[in-house]
C-alpha cells in the first residue's frame, strides 16, 4: 500500500474529547472517526487491525471445535417477550417497529436468537454438544457512550453459545472456552487476567470475565502474582490481617477530645489505623438500626453491605439521634438497645479493640468481643485492597484495574427452560439444553491493545494485530539511488508475505517520521541518501525506539524472519 493513496487522515492535535489514549491515538492516526455519540466509522487502518482480531478469535473458536453462522441483527420482539428479558433488559435495549408495526429489537446479544434456532433442530442427546458463535454488530443504548471504542452503542462483538446435555459437558465446553479466550488475549498481545465474576454452587466458577490491565481500565482489581488468583475488588474475599489495639487487654475508657476519625484515634494512640475499628451505623431495608465494625484502615463494601441488609443507607444525623449514637464515638461497646451488631469477620479472633465508647469525646482500648459485648452476627464486611492476603495462598494481593474484554459464562437452563427448547436424553426424558455464552468484545479488544501499547509518539502495535507490519520510508522519493533501493526491498518483502506500507509522499523526513510513528507500524525501514549509497538502509524497531543499519542484501530475509517470529 502507498501512504499517499491510503486514506488515513492523521491529526497533529489531540482530539479534545479523547480522555483515554486509545481514543486520541486511534482518531489521530486516522483509524476511526465519530460518527455520532458511541457510534465510530472504522477506517482503513482500524479494518485491518479488527481482521487481524477476527481472524485470531475465529482460529481459537474452530480450534475447540465451535462453528460460525451468522443470524440477523434485528430480532423479533416476541423471543424476547419469551425469555422475559424484554423488560428486564431496559432501555439499553434498542426497539423499533416494521412497517406492519411488529416489534423488533436490535440484538445487543444473542442468546434469543440462538436458542429459538436450535430448539426445532436440537432434539436428541445424540447430537449435543453443539456450539455456535457469529463475529457481528451489537447494539447498546448504553446511557454514557464513551472513550471511543471502549463503550460504543455499536460495536463488534464475537459471541458464541454452547449446548449441552449434561453438567459435565458444559463444564467442558466452558473450560475450553476459557483456554480460548486466554489464547486469545495472548494472541493479541494482551495482558490480561482471568477474573472470577461469579461462584457456584459447588465451588467452581460459573463466569469468568478477562480483564486487560490498563490504568484507563473502569474494573478494579485485585490479584496474587504468587498462584495467579484475580478478583474485581468488589467482589473479593479476604481474612484481612489485623493488629490488635494499644494496651494490656484491659478495657480501659480514654478521653479522645475531638477526635472523630480513624486517623485523629490512630494518631492519638501511637498505632496503625489497622489497629483501629471503624464503625458506621446504617438502617437496614427492613428498618432496623445496625452498627458494622470494620478494621480502621477499610472500607464497608457496599455491594456485600446490600447483600446483607437489603438497600440500606448510612444513618442520617437525625437517626443518629434517634438511636442514641455519636458521629465518632460510635462502638460495640455499650450499644443502645435493639441495635443489630455486625462485624467483619476478621475481627473475630482479635480481643484488644480500640474503638469508640458511644460517648462523646471517649474511646475505648482493650474491648474484647464476648466479654465486653456481644457480636450478632459476622460477616465479610470490607472492600479488599492491595496488601491484603490472598484468599488462596496467603501472599499479599496486589491491586490493578482493568478492561473487561471478554467473558464466559454457564447459563444453564434460564433460557431454554423459558423457550422450550429441550432435547431427548439417554433415558428417554424431556429435558431443557444446558447453555453456556461466551463473548469478545473485538473492537473494544482493539482498543485495549492500544491502551496497553503506546508512548509519546503514538501506537505500538504488536506485530500480530498490526494493519502493516513493516514501513518502508524513503526520504527522497524523487532520488534515483533511493527509491529504486527501497521499491526493490518493498517487492522482496511482498514477495515473503510480509504486509508493507510505502511512505512514498513527499513529505518532510520529520513528517514522515511522525506520522510513521503515530500509526504504529512494528518496522520502520528507512532509506537515506547517505545509507543507500554505503549499500545499507536504517532499520528502527518501534517498541524499543532501537535503530540499526542492515545491508541492502540482508535486509529482506532479515526483517521477514523477524515479523514472521512475532505473527500470532
Ligand atoms: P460492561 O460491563 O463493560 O458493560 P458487559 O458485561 O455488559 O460489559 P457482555 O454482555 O459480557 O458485556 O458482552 C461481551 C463483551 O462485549 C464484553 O466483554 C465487552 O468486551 C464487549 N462490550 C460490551 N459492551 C460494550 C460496549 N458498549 N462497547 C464495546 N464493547 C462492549
Ligand atoms: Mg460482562
Amino acid at each position: 500500500m502507498y501512504m499517499s493513496r491510503l486514506y488515513a487522515p492523521t491529526l497533529k492535535e489531540d482530539p479534545a474529547e479523547a480522555e483515554l489514549a486509545s481514543h486520541r491515538l486511534l482518531l489521530r492516526a486516522g483509524m476511526i472517526r465519530k460518527e455520532a455519540a458511541g457510534l465510530y466509522t472504522y477506517l482503513p487502518l482500524a479494518i485491518r487491525s479488527l481482521n487481524k482480531i477476527e481472524a485470531i478469535v475465529r482460529d481459537e473458536m474452530d480450534a475447540f471445535g465451535a462453528q460460525e453462522l451468522l443470524t440477523p441483527i434485528m430480532v423479533d420482539a416476541a423471543l424476547w417477550e419469551q425469555s422475559g428479558r424484554i423488560g428486564a433488559y431496559g432501555p439499553e435495549l434498542m426497539r423499533f417497529k416494521d412497517r406492519h408495526e411488529r416489534d423488533f429489537v436490535l440484538g445487543p446479544t444473542h442468546e434469543e436468537t440462538l436458542t429459538d434456532l436450535v430448539r426445532n433442530e436440537l432434539r436428541s442427546y445424540k447430537q449435543l454438544p453443539v456450539n455456535l458463535y457469529q463475529i457481528q454488530d451489537k447494539f447498546r443504548d448504553e446511557i454514557r457512550p464513551r472513550f471511543g471504542l471502549m463503550r460504543g452503542r455499536e460495536f463488534i462483538m464475537k459471541d458464541g453459545y454452547s449446548f449441552n446435555a449434561t453438567q459435565e459437558s458444559l463444564q467442558e465446553t466452558y473450560d475450553d472456552m476459557k483456554r480460548a479466550y486466554a489464547n486469545i488475549c495472548a494472541r493479541c498481545g494482551l495482558k490480561a487476567l482471568p477474573v472470577v465474576a461469579d461462584s457456584g454452587q459447588i465451588g467452581g466458577d460459573t463466569s469468568v470475565e478477562y480483564m486487560a490491565l490498563a490504568d484507563a481500565g473502569e474494573a478494579s482489581l485485585v490479584y496474587c502474582d504468587a498462584c495467579g488468583f484475580a478478583a474485581d475488588d468488589e467482589a473479593a474475599s479476604t481474612q484481612v490481617a489485623v493488629t490488635e489495639g494499644p494496651g494490656d487487654g484491659t478495657l480501659q475508657k480514654v478521653s479522645t477530645p475531638g477526635m472523630g476519625t480513624i486517623e485523629a484515634v490512630s494518631k492519638f494512640f501511637g498505632f496503625p489505623e489497622n489497629g483501629t475499628r471503624k464503625s458506621l451505623a446504617l438502617i437496614a431495608e427492613d428498618g432496623t438500626p445496625v452498627v458494622c465494625i470494620v478494621p480502621g484502615d477499610h472500607e464497608l463494601n457496599d455491594c456485600k453491605a446490600e447483600h446483607l441488609f437489603g438497600e440500606y443507607h448510612l444513618m442520617t444525623e437525625e437517626e443518629l439521634e434517634e438511636n442514641h449514637l455519636h458521629k465518632g464515638f460510635i462502638g460495640p461497646v455499650n450499644l443502645p438497645e435493639g441495635i443489630r451488631l455486625v462485624c467483619d469477620e476478621s475481627l473475630k479472633s482479635s480481643t484488644k479493640w480500640a474503638c469508640g465508647a458511644n460517648e462523646v469525646d471517649y474511646h475505648y482500648t482493650g474491648a474484647c468481643p464476648g466479654r465486653d459485648f456481644e457480636v450478632d452476627e459476622w460477616a465479610d464486611l470490607v472492600t479488599v485492597v492491595a496488601g491484603d492476603p490472598c484468599p488462596h495462598c496467603g501472599k499479599p494481593l496486589a491491586g490493578a484495574r482493568g478492561i473487561e474484554v471478554s467473558q464466559v459464562f454457564q447459563l444453564g437452563t434460564k433460557y431454554s427452560a423459558a423457550m422450550g427448547a429441550t432435547f431427548m436424553d439417554e433415558d428417554g426424558k424431556e429435558k431443557p439444553l444446558l447453555m453456556g455464552c461466551y463473548g469478545v468484545g473485538v473492537s473494544r479488544t482493539l482498543a485495549a491493545v492500544v491502551e496497553q501499547h503506546n508512548d509519546e509518539h503514538g501506537i505500538i502495535w504488536p506485530v500480530s494485530v498490526a494493519p502493516y507490519e513493516v514501513a518502508v520510508v524513503p526520504l527522497d522519493v524523487n532520488d534515483d539511488l533511493v527509491w529504486p533501493a527501497a521499491k526493490a526491498v518493498v517487492d522482496g518483502l511482498a514477495a515473503e508475505g510480509i504486509e508493507v506500507v510505502v511512505d512514498d509522499r513527499k513529505e518532510r523526513a520529520g513528517v514522515k517520521f511522525a506520522d510513521n510513528d503515530l500509526m504504529g507500524f512494528p518496522y520502520q525501514l528507512v532509506f537515506g541518501k547517505r545509507a543507500v549509497k554505503g549499500g545499507a538502509c536504517e532499520l528502527k524497531v518501534r517498541a524499543t525506539g532501537e535503530r540499526s543499519e542492515v545491508s541492502l542484501d540482508e535486509v529482506v530475509a532479515k526483517v521477514a524472519e523477524l515479523v514472521r517470529s512475532q505473527r500470532a
